[in-house]
């Protein structure tokens, strides 16, 4: 814990975190080992790690990457954060992110960018960019994250790490300020698979306090990993696997680079025994506006409880009530954050609320059905997670449309709620880290973690 403290101090400018809390950090560490002397010691005891600032922390302030919520105190722990700390592991911090996690380069943070530790000209991706910077640094061995249409996967993708997105209802969304609450879910971030599996173990499972919680028992992800596939042997780990490679998911546009790190990491699953099947995601293209339609209509709902009344920001002067919440609400959103808001309320308003949003609440569904007919001739589907390399700062400062673009391979499978990870498939552009995107059916993060496992 000293010596990571004393590389996140070097390593200021990378902007991973948000807040450091040496002394806690230290003091949790001391317990750890008091554990450890005292035989009590778990896989994750003493373990550092650090949040990315969306999940709510007693103790260490929580901003969600926003102006609206700088100095406040939570009064409890998210419920993936107290699983965690349950597991034993030590929290430095908060990681940087995107305001409310809206973004895909780490650049909407009200405070400050992160930079891609491989070249600090470039994004780390985001939304959880702190995370994936903090781990590709070094800074830590791993990090919590959440994905609501990629903000695990991209990141990963884009430093090189491994990063996992369960099914939605896995990990509790308790104390994770909301996003998009149909789409969001929590998942660990690291330098392997098998860590992946050693936290996702810990911070899963049923919990009462999420309504949309998947009532489950206890899952040993780990051992689920290890777990051989029947037939397989030493040399032919993957042996009997079809791997299901969507012809959508390899369009002409794709950069060329990407495309063959990506095939070179299918060619090894193949020497590993898997077999490539051609299948097709036939809407995967709509996913971008059905996304970015349901989104921010759940997010404009969600945003609605920052009024300046209960918590977060307060403008200082105002005439009367409307007025405080309007200076409040303007002085506290950054601009992605007013442009979801906006489109939001517009889907859901009344006269566009069935063209926009229940049209793309239908298309969720046949996207959703589309994965089926694909898990019917292959057990896990693999493609890119991003169609470029990390991209370099301000890059879209001026067209924020471009970064959305840039979300269509991770979008699919968050609307369909389905499990999806990163792993280091090779490098491209610049000696940049390219990601193997694996999605697997409900609940098959195991089938996941193994494959991933096998490949490295
Ligand atoms: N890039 C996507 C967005 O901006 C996804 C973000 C996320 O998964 N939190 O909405």
């Amino acid at each position: 814990t000293r010596h990571l403290l004393g590389r996140i101090e070097a390593q200021q400018s990378l902007g991973a975190f948000l807040h450091v809390d040496a002394e806690a950090a230290l003091a949790g560490a001391r317990a750890a080992d008091a554990q450890r002397a005292a035989g009590q010691a778990g896989p994750l005891t003493g373990v550092p790690i650090a949040h990315k600032d969306i999940f709510v922390t007693r103790g260490a302030p929580t901003t969600a990457g926003s102006k609206m919520l700088a100095g406040y105190a939570s009064p409890f722990d998210a419920t993936v954060v107290a699983r965690l700390n349950a597991a034993g592991t030590v929290s430095l911090g908060k990681l940087n992110c995107d305001e409310f996690a809206m973004g895909s380069a780490n650049e909407n943070s009200a405070y400050f960018a992160a930079h891609n530790p491989w070249d600090a000209t470039r994004v780390p991706g985001g939304s959880s960019g702190g995370s994936a910077t903090a781990v590709a640094a070094r800074l830590l061995p791993a990090a919590t994250g959440t994905d609501t249409g990629g903000s695990i996967r991209q990141p990963a993708s884009f430093t090189g790490i491994t990063g996992i997105k369960p099914t939605y209802g896995v990990c509790s969304r308790y104390g994770m300020i909301a996003f998009a609450s149909s789409l969001d879910q929590a998942g660990p971030m690291a330098r392997s698979a098998e860590d992946c599996a050693l936290l996702l173990g810990a911070m899963s499972g049923f919990d009462e306090r999420d309504a949309t919680s998947a009532q489950r028992p206890p899952q040993d992800f780990h051992a689920q990993m290890l777990t051989p596939r029947e037939g397989a042997s030493a040399s032919q780990p993957l042996a009997g696997l079809r791997i299901g490679l969507p012809r959508e998911f390899f369009p002409e546009g794709l950069s060329s680079d990407v495309d063959a790190a990506v095939r070179g990491a299918l060619a090894e699953l193949q020497k590993l025994g898997a077999t490539l099947v051609d299948v097709s995601l036939p809407r995967t293209q709509l996913s971008i506006p059905v996304y970015y339609i349901i989104a921010p209509a759940e997010a404009s709902s969600n945003l609605s409880r920052f009024d300046g009344v209960k918590f977060g920001h307060r403008a200082q002067q105002y005439t009367d009530l409307l007025d405080m919440y309007k200076k409040s609400r303007a002085e506290g959103f950054g601009p992605e954050v007013k442009r979801r808001i906006m489109i939001g309320t517009y889907v859901l308003s009344h006269g566009y609320y069935d063209a926009y949003y229940l049209q793309a609440q239908k298309l969720r569904r046949m996207i959703a059905d589309d994965f089926q007919a694909c898990f019917r001739q292959c057990d896990v589907i693999a493609g890119p997670v991003a169609p470029t390399v990390a991209w370099a700062l301000h890059a879209q400062d001026a067209d924020p449309l471009q970064a959305y673009l840039a979300d269509i391979f991770t979008l699919p499978a968050s609307l369909a709620g389905l499990p999806g990870m990163s792993l280091p498939a090779g490098f491209g552009e610049g000696g940049m880290p390219v990601g193997l995107q694996l999605i697997g059916n409900y609940f098959a993060e195991g089938t996941l973690l193994h494959t991933a496992h096998a490949l490295q």
